[in-house]
């Protein structure tokens, strides 16, 4: 009795010493992420993770829908959905996800933004900017678009399409002059198959009525928050599609064609 006391003391001492835990630093620099890309590429849109999950482990990212049914976008909090027709709602609770990635964003830098022509050139732009691209970075860019280009994906039927084929009936829109904000996150290309390597960005305008998946757009000023992450937390699907599906290929071209 007494051995097992000491014993079960120590094992609470033991955990009230430990350093640090991903619980307790889910709210500084861990990232929170549900299943992989790889596992969107092949069709995987089976929503495995509730917004309640993922409201406790962010206030600011992206993903998107059960059956691939729009684009999500995460900021300040509150949580949207960018359908395919245009029109963008809060998100409820209950609603789940195949695939998104959230934080607490808490950024270290922010600046001011060079102007720039296109999205290539923004993210050359990033990429002087940023200290190493071997960390996971969120970043938040704010400003008042001269262009902004986006997509969003209309909800697939099952058998479901992989990403490439259910991105080729994406609906594209683009606008002027709008203010908002962008939202999006940078991966190391050693993170390729559990996120697109590189940038991937949404936006969203200030009034909440227009986002999607940003495939293009143009910059006078800007302000970028820089928030950068050294944990990942992953929540692989606990289901069928999932544990059946085929992961683990080369799935780069599919990549290029589903979200650049
Ligand atoms: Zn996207």
């Amino acid at each position: 009795m007494k051995t097992s006391r000491l014993i079960s003391l120590a094992a609470l001492l033991s955990l009230l010493l430990l350093p640090g835990c991903s619980h307790c630093n889910r709210k500084g620099d861990s990232l929170y992420q549900a299943s992989t890309i790889d596992a969107l590429l092949v069709g995987i849109y089976d929503g495995s993770t509730s917004f309640t999950d993922l409201r406790r482990n962010g206030d600011f990212g992206l993903g998107t829908f059960d059956a691939l049914d729009g684009e999500m976008i995460g900021l300040d909090g509150a949580f949207y959905q960018a359908k395919a027709d245009g029109t963008v709602l809060p998100v409820a609770d209950t609603a789940r996800t195949p695939f998104a990635v959230v934080k607490f964003f808490a950024p270290e830098t922010t600046l001011s933004l060079a102007a720039t022509p296109d999205l290539g050139s923004l993210m050359q732009q990033l990429d002087a900017l940023l200290p190493t691209p071997n960390y996971f970075y969120a970043l938040k860019i704010e400003g008042t678009f001269p262009v902004i280009k986006i997509r969003s994906v209309p909800a697939q039927q099952k058998p479901y399409p992989g990403l490439a084929e259910a991105a080729s009936r994406q609906t594209v829109f683009q606008f002027q002059a709008i203010p908002g904000t962008i939202v999006g996150f940078r991966t190391p290309d050693f993170a390729k198959g559990i996120n697109l390597p590189g940038y991937h960005f949404h936006f969203i305008s200030t009034d909440r009525n227009i986002g999607g998946h940003l495939l293009d757009c143009r910059i006078d000023t800007a302000r970028l928050s820089l928030d950068k992450a050294v944990e990942l937390h992953l929540a692989l699907p606990e289901n069928s599609e999932f544990s059946r599906g085929k992961l683990g290929r080369d799935h780069g071209r599919d990549l290029e064609k589903a979200e650049r």
